[in-house]
């Protein structure tokens, strides 16, 4: 089974509040008359025997969080199931992660983002959604973590991307003939910022110059990997226009739980 959970956390934003809320309006826009169930691919989602969303998780607050998200995804991969998270700040991730890699041996992330997410601490807080991936590789919790998209690497960011190894394709370097073709079990992490604030200014860091929607449905659609997780994080609705950032979202969700079902 594919099994979508919600998880309401902006706790750990530096900047705006506000994606707490997403899981909900990403669920609506899913949902929406004004668009189908059916995937580019042909795949129709509606009451899909193999899909399954769990609702919400209810969180107490940091650090204990942290704790619930990584068991609510570590026991739905144990039964075997796949699990895309629909976030929450970028935060969500570092936990994520640790649900997954108990059961994953050699773990690639594939991080889609305009940030590089990896600072030491950011604002006092090692927990901060700028934070989630030093965390991830320093406990050796993924074997490879490939970033795509970044357009804000600064001095100590291009050093911690030295110290654990990180592969980047930068904005600046992409090319739409890139493929990803990566041995052994793949997780998607798709900070929605990765876009253009053109396309998505639901937001909480509008940096230009980034993807279109297309290209990053493309990426999605053209991944020749073992899919076995995702998540979407950083919608804020609070800065959303007529929603389309949400339905942004949900057409990246519809297209990743097609490669979930089929890789
Ligand atoms: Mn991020
Ligand atoms: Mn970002």
């Amino acid at each position: 089974m594919v099994v979508t959970i919600g998880i309401p956390l902006d706790e750990n934003s530096s900047y705006l509040r506000g994606p707490a809320a997403a899981p909900e309006r990403i669920r609506q826009a899913f949902h929406s008359d004004s668009s189908n169930y059916w995937t580019e691919e042909s795949i129709n989602l509606e009451r899909h025997p193999k899909v399954i969303d769990d609702g919400d998780l209810s969180l107490p607050a940091m650090p204990l969080a942290f704790q619930a998200i990584t068991s609510a995804v570590g026991n739905r991969v144990q039964q075997g199931h796949k699990v895309i998270s629909l976030g929450g700040d970028h935060s969500i991730t570092y936990p994520i992660i640790r649900g997954f890699a108990p059961h994953y041996h050699k773990l690639t992330i594939l991080h889609l983002d305009a940030h590089g997410d990896l600072y030491d601490s950011f604002d006092e807080n090692r927990y901060s959604h700028a934070c989630p991936f030093a965390r991830i590789m320093e406990s050796g919790l993924a074997s490879r973590l490939i970033q795509v998209g970044v357009r804000t690497y600064n001095g100590h960011q291009r050093e911690q991307v030295k110290r654990f190894g990180v592969e980047c394709i930068e904005m600046k370097d992409w090319n739409d003939d890139l493929r990803f073709v990566i041995d052994g079990p793949v997780y998607l992490s798709l900070d929605l910022d990765v876009m253009d604030p053109a396309f998505v200014p639901g937001v909480s860091h509008h940096e230009p110059g980034g993807f279109s929607t297309r290209q990053v449905l493309n990426l999605i659609q053209k991944l020749d990997c073992h899919l076995v997780g995702a998540d979407i994080v950083e919608l804020n609705p609070t800065r959303d226009v007529h929603g389309m950032t949400a339905m942004a979202a949900a057409k990246c969700y519809k297209e990743l739980l097609a490669r979930l079902l089929m890789s």
